[in-house]
């Protein structure tokens, strides 16, 4: 007799490397929608960015033993509603902290040197010749880059930074003094290092605290020839907000390799905007992480599967 594999339900489309990973371990139903394919027969979640995965759906799924997450950023399941039920959910911090840096890097790069801007026009029949009054930009090397959150993958980017000559400020709930002088970074208010900084980059976690960090306000505060990165979540800045600063010059530029809604619904005001550059969300998207990535997110699914410790667990 054919033992059953254990069932779970996924968010798809899944990597073929996860595919590879999962062969023959598991049953995979493709999660659809909210509510449909939940029920007693599902041991297992497999997501990585389904909205909310709250209390209402786990109470759906009695049987479930674990929730695995394909990537760092939980903030789309309901922590406390897992511990509560003593579902283990775990992520995969570590493995993507080099791919994302670079990805900051490469967003900050190109928003200062208006890369996006001049591809269009060197494609379009508008480039004629040289000009060399045409599109200056700012400079990244020796500028100030303010981190805010310097977690993980702020770490990474400070590395980066100090590369280019650039000084570096950060900002986070609490002091990191073996980050400052291992690397010679300085610690500044949120309010001080959004007033300072020609750069500033979002490396925090989405949570209620974190959730529209980045408005009206904070924006006012920010030079104007300064820009902003985002490589958090969407909702760390208030949409509004932020195409009303763009659009009236309270700050030159922004790049975003997040938005809140995500996708920008087509048409919106942002996407029409000569000093936004925009990427669909690619900050881990390289084939080694992503590989990375889906050992990790599948060892703790087979690990809740089987009733053994996450190899990391958020709760
Ligand atoms: P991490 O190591 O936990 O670092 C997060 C940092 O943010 C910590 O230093 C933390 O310090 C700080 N922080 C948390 N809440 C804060 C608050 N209210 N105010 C100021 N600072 C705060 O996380 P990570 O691995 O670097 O990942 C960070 C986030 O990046 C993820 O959660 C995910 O959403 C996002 N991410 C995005 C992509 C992408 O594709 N764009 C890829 C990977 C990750 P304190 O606790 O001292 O405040």
């Amino acid at each position: 007799m054919p033992t059953q594999l254990p069932r779970i339900i996924a968010d798809v489309p899944l990597s073929q490397a996860t595919l590879e990973l999962l062969d023959g371990k598991v049953e995979i139903l493709p999660w659809q929608h909210f509510d449909q394919g939940l029920d007693a027969s599902i041991e297992g979640i497999y997501t990585f960015g389904h909205p909310s995965l709250d209390g209402r759906l786990m109470d759906l799924t009695p049987n479930l033993k674990v929730i695995s997450n394909y990537g760092v950023g939980v903030d789309h399941v309901v922590l406390k509603d897992a511990a509560a039920r003593g579902i283990p959910v775990g992520n995969t911090p570590g493995v993507l902290d080099g791919a994302t840096a670079d990805m900051g890097f490469c967003l900050m790069m190109a928003a200062a040197r208006r890369l996006t801007e001049g591809e269009r026009l060197a494609r379009s029949e508008q480039f004629l010749n040289y000009n060399p009054a045409r599109m200056l930009g700012k400079e990244v090397h020796g500028a100030k880059l303010g981190i805010v959150g310097m977690g993980r993958i702020g770490r990474q980017v400070a590395r980066r930074a100090l590369g280019f000559d650039m000084q570096v400020s950060y900002h986070n709930r609490n002091r990191k003094p073996e980050i400052e002088q291992e690397l010679g970074v300085q610690y500044q208010s949120l309010e001080q290092l959004l007033s300072t900084c020609d750069y500033v980059m979002l490396c925090v976690p989405l949570t209620e605290q974190t959730a529209g960090l980045i408005g009206p306000s904070q924006l006012r505060l920010m030079p104007s020839d300064s820009i902003l990165v985002n490589i958090a979540r969407g909702a760390v800045v208030n949409t509004e907000a932020l195409t009303l600063a763009l659009q009236e010059k309270w700050i030159l530029a922004a790049a975003l390799d997040v938005t809140d809604p995500e996708p920008l619904p087509r048409g919106h005001p942002l996407l029409s905007l000569d000093n936004v550059v925009i990427a669909p969300h690619l900050g881990s998207a390289t084939v080694a992480t992503r590989q990375k990535m889906s050992e990790l997110s599948v060892a703790n699914l087979l690990a809740g599967l089987q009733g053994r410790t996450l190899v990391h667990q958020v709760v």
